[in-house]
């Protein structure tokens, strides 16, 4: 039963994402799934992994520690996207094959002084003024902690992420997901050298939108579980 519905929204949304790619002129395989699976069961997550779903996005240390097996198959990739406290850096590291909401030059050093091997992370810009917490605030302070950040020797940047302004229309959503990718782009020219690959940007409500703003990751939990059931 389970199974069935994941199966049908996973093929529903690779299909909106395939058009919406069409639309602008991209390539379908130029753009990742993300299955945002917080709060929602290791029983569910299986099942979508099965179905060919690897890769996964949690937004909390302890949910994440107490819900995935230790031995995870290891194909399936688990990203943390919520924000990160530094005294839960360590166990993150563990936990997560890549933090994509680094959100400060504090939190990058904290984690570099943890490694020693490389790791990637992408860095968070907060994109919309009330509904986000986390992210670095601007693009300023966010280029300059990768001044310092570029130079680390095991943290790899891979990209940026953002959460767009929620419940708002088309042009107030595009107009953040195009300024992540205009910094994306300044970053690129900057520090050629980094192999950046990942705009992670457009959740259930605003993927099409994220696509046609150059998005090569979506984080999709709703339109993918259902509503995630709190508590
Ligand atoms: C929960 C969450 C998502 C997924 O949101 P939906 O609207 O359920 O698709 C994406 N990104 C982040 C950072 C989240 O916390």
């Amino acid at each position: 039963m389970i199974k069935h519905n994941l199966k049908e929204q996973r093929s529903n949304i690779l299909e909106e994402m395939a058009e919406a790619a069409l639309k602008v002129g991209r390539r379908a395989n130029e753009i990742s799934l993300m299955a945002v699976s917080k709060l929602h069961p290791y029983e569910e997550i299986h099942a979508l992994y099965e179905l060919g779903q690897t890769l996964f996005g949690e937004n909390r240390v302890q949910e994440t520690q107490q819900k995935f097996p230790i031995d995870r198959p290891e194909k399936m990739n688990v990203h943390l996207i919520g924000h990160l406290q530094s005294n839960k850096a360590k166990k993150a590291l563990e936990l997560f094959d890549c933090i994509d909401s680094v959100d400060s030059l504090k939190l990058a050093r904290k984690l570099e002084s943890l490694l020693d091997r490389p790791y990637p992370i992408l860095l968070e810009l907060k994109t919309a003024e009330e509904e986000t917490k986390s992210g670095f605030p601007n693009e300023k302070e966010l280029l300059h902690a990768l001044d310092e950040i570029a130079a680390f020797k095991h943290l790899r940047v891979k990209g940026l992420m953002t959460i767009g302004p929620l419940e708002c229309g088309e042009r107030e959503t595009r107009s953040a997901f195009n300024r992540l990718y205009t910094l994306y782009s300044q970053i690129e020219v900057r520090y050629p050298e980094m192999e950046l690959d990942t705009l992670s940007m457009g959740m259930s409500s605003d993927f099409r939108w994220a696509i046609a703003e150059g998005s090569t990751l979506i984080r999709v939990g709703t339109k993918l579980f259902g509503q995630r059931i709190y508590g």
